[in-house]
C-alpha cells in the first residue's frame, strides 16, 4: 500500500510542481482567495469528489463518503499575505504587495495531490474523507467561520491532520510533537490619553508619551515578576503611535501588542494583569485610558493517538532516521487550532529547506521552499489517511 502511494506521489510531481507555481505566482489574501478557490473546486470535480464551495466566503470541501463509521479530514490553508516578493524566480508574484511567503501555495497543491491519491486508493478505503481547503489562516481566521458553517458535521469528523512547510528543517524529514505546539494568540490595544502642550513646559501638559514609556517597560513586568519562570508566556507590544513633530506633546498615544500563552488558565488572568498595570500608571500620572484585549486563536494541542498516525506514516514515507520529534512547542500560533480543539487532530512540520542558496524563515520577502516536497507531502497525508484507519479502527 504505502510503496503504491509513493509510486503515485511520484508520478504526480511535476503536475504538483505546476500547480503550486499557478498559486505562488497568483497569491491572495484571506477570504479573498476566489481564483484559488476556483483552482481548487476545478480539481476537486475532476476527480469526481461530491464538492461544496462558499464555505466561510472562499473555504471548499470535497468528500469521499463511502457510509463508513469514522471520518477523516484533511486540512490545507490558501492565504497568501500582504509581502512585496523578491525574487528572480519564473513563478515570482504576479501581484504588487502580496506574496505566498508562508508557503500555503505548496499546501494547496500537496492536498489536491493527496486527493487525486486517495480517489486513485479508494476502495482500500475504510473511513469516509473530508478534504478541507481553508481561507484566511494569516489574518481574520478561516478556520472558526468554517467550523460554524458546519464544516466538522455530516459526516462527523473523527480525526483531523494538517501540516506546514518548514524551510529549517531539511527535505525529506517530517518533524512532529505530542502536546503542546503552539501558542494562543490573543491581541492588546491600548489607548493613553493626557494632556497635549509645548514640549518646552511640560509642566503645562499630561504627556501620554512618557506614561506610555512607563507602561510598555512595566508591562514586560507580568512575564519577568509575575509568572511562573517555567511557565510559556509572552507580551510583546509592538506598535506605538502618538505625536507628529519634535516640539509639541501629544494628547495621546495608542499602543498595539500580542499576548502569548499555552494555558488557558493563565491566559484568562492575563486581561486583568495588564489593565491593573495601564490603570496604575495612567492614573498616577493623571492621565486616563481605555484598554482591549481580543482573544484569538487557541493554543495548538496534538492529540496523541494522531500523533501517533503521523509518526507511523512518517516512518513509512521517509523512514525511521528522518521523522524527528520536535522538542519545543513555539508561541506562534496556528488556526488549525480551532479545528484540533474540537476534534482530535496532529499538525506538523514538513521539511521543505531549499536546495541551494540561504534560507529565509516565513513571511520574508524571498521565503520559498524545495519543490520536491509537493510529492513528499502528497504522500504523507495520504499515509495518515491509511494509518489511521490501522490505527484508530483498530483501538476503536
Ligand atoms: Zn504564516
Ligand atoms: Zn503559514
Amino acid at each position: 500500500m504505502f510503496a503504491k502511494i509513493l509510486a503515485e506521489a511520484a508520478k504526480l510531481q511535476p503536475g504538483l510542481v505546476k500547480l503550486r507555481r499557478t498559486i505562488h505566482s497568483n497569491p491572495e489574501l484571506g477570504f479573498q482567495e476566489w481564483e484559488t478557490s476556483k483552482l481548487v473546486q476545478e480539481e476537486l470535480a475532476a476527480l469526481n469528489l461530491k464538492v461544496t464551495a462558499g464555505i466561510a466566503k472562499t473555504g471548499v470541501c470535497a468528500l469521499i463518503d463511502k457510509g463508513f463509521e469514522k471520518t477523516i479530514a484533511l486540512r490545507a490553508d490558501m492565504d497568501a499575505l500582504p509581502v512585496e516578493e523578491q525574487s528572480d524566480a519564473v513563478y515570482k508574484s504576479c501581484k504588487k504587495g502580496v506574496m505566498h511567503a508562508c508557503g500555503h501555495d505548496a499546501h494547496v497543491a500537496m492536498l489536491l495531490g493527496a486527493a487525486k491519491i486517495i480517489t486513485l486508493l479508494k476502495d482500500d478505503l475504510k473511513v469516509n474523507v473530508k478534504f478541507i481547503f481553508q481561507p484566511s489562516e494569516e489574518s481574520k481566521g478561516g478556520a472558526l467561520p468554517m467550523i460554524q458553517e458546519g464544516i466538522l458535521e455530516n459526516p462527523k469528523v473523527d480525526g483531523i491532520f494538517g501540516l506546514h512547510v518548514n524551510p529549517y528543517i531539511p527535505t525529506g524529514f517530517l518533524g512532529y510533537k505530542e502536546g503542546v505546539l503552539m501558542a494562543a494568540a490573543d491581541r492588546i490595544s491600548i489607548e493613553i490619553r493626557g494632556h497635549g502642550g509645548h514640549g518646552a513646559a511640560p509642566h503645562q501638559s499630561v504627556d501620554p508619551v512618557v506614561i506610555a514609556a512607563h507602561v510598555i517597560l512595566a508591562l514586560q513586568n507580568i512575564v519577568s515578576r509575575q509568572m511562573d519562570p517555567v511557565e510559556p508566556v509572552v507580551v510583546s507590544v509592538c506598535s506605538i503611535n502618538g505625536g507628529s513633530s519634535h516640539n509639541v506633546i501629544p494628547d495621546k498615544v495608542e499602543l498595539v501588542g500580542t499576548v502569548r500563552t499555552i494555558d488557558p488558565n493563565i491566559q484568562k488572568t492575563m486581561p486583568d494583569k495588564i489593565r491593573n498595570i495601564v490603570k496604575g500608571i495612567t492614573s498616577s500620572f493623571g492621565a486616563d485610558f481605555s484598554f482591549d484585549y481580543q482573544y484569538g486563536y487557541p493554543a495548538l494541542h496534538n492529540n496523541k493517538q494522531m500523533v501517533e498516525v503521523v509518526r507511523q506514516a512518517g516512518y513509512e514515507v521517509f523512514g525511521r532516521q528522518r521523522t524527528l520529534s520536535v522538542a519545543a512547542p513555539s508561541m506562534g500560533a496556528e488556526d488549525f487550532a480551532c479545528f484540533s480543539s474540537k476534534v482530535p487532530g496532529a499538525y506538523f512540520f514538513l521539511g521543505a529547506r531549499p536546495q541551494k542558496g540561504e534560507v529565509y524563515p516565513w513571511h520574508n520577502p524571498r521565503f520559498d521552499i524545495d519543490e520536491s516536497v509537493l510529492s513528499q507531502g502528497a504522500s504523507l497525508i495520504t499515509a495518515c489517511v491509511f494509518k489511521s484507519q490501522e490505527i484508530l479502527l483498530k483501538e476503536g
